[in-house]
């Protein structure tokens, strides 16, 4: 993705308060990140761990950033289930369920989403592991590719259900 500020992530938040967003800590080594092996940017809060952020790119180029919340008591291992953004079979991270308050007034009334989401938010990594090479899969690169486009259309969806009324 396209390299992004601070500024302009904290602007983009469609579901979070200007103070909720003013607080925000970038993630460790924002300014040395690889944006090229990047997709989406999603980070935990390096000092409220149970507060994520995930920085994306919509289909139709605007800039949106989400805020979500981890489930209190801390994380639960839980590699049952996929991330229903990088949805790898091959990583071996953890998967929380994080919950997002929905944009504008629905969510000031209490209306939350939730997904499943890689607990470090590792999912560009993820989709950018290859599997092996086989009858399954002649060309691994091809599969890759394909990851990836999965994930940004999968994030994009992801703040179209946020922003829903
Ligand atoms: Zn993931």
């Amino acid at each position: 993705m396209q390299p992004l500020t601070l500024s302009q992530i904290r602007y983009s938040f469609i579901n979070a308060s200007r103070s909720e967003s003013a607080r925000l800590t970038p993630p460790p080594g924002f300014d040395r990140l690889d944006w090229d092996g990047l997709d989406v940017l999603g980070w935990r809060d390096p000092k409220m761990p149970l507060r994520g952020y995930l920085a994306l790119r919509t289909t139709d180029g605007r800039l949106v950033s989400v805020l979500l919340r981890a489930p209190a008591g801390g994380a639960r291992k839980n590699r049952a289930v996929l991330c229903e953004l990088c949805r790898s079979v091959e990583a071996t991270n953890d998967v929380l369920l994080w919950v997002a308050r929905r944009a504008g007034a629905s969510g000031r009334n209490g209306n939350t989403v939730g997904t499943l989401i890689c607990a470090d938010f590792a999912c560009s990594a993820n989709v950018r592991i290859a599997p092996p090479e086989g009858d399954m899969h002649p060309d691994p690169q091809l599969v890759v590719d394909r990851q990836i486009e999965g994930l940004i259309a999968r994030a994009d969806q992801f703040a179209r259900r946020v922003s829903e009324r």
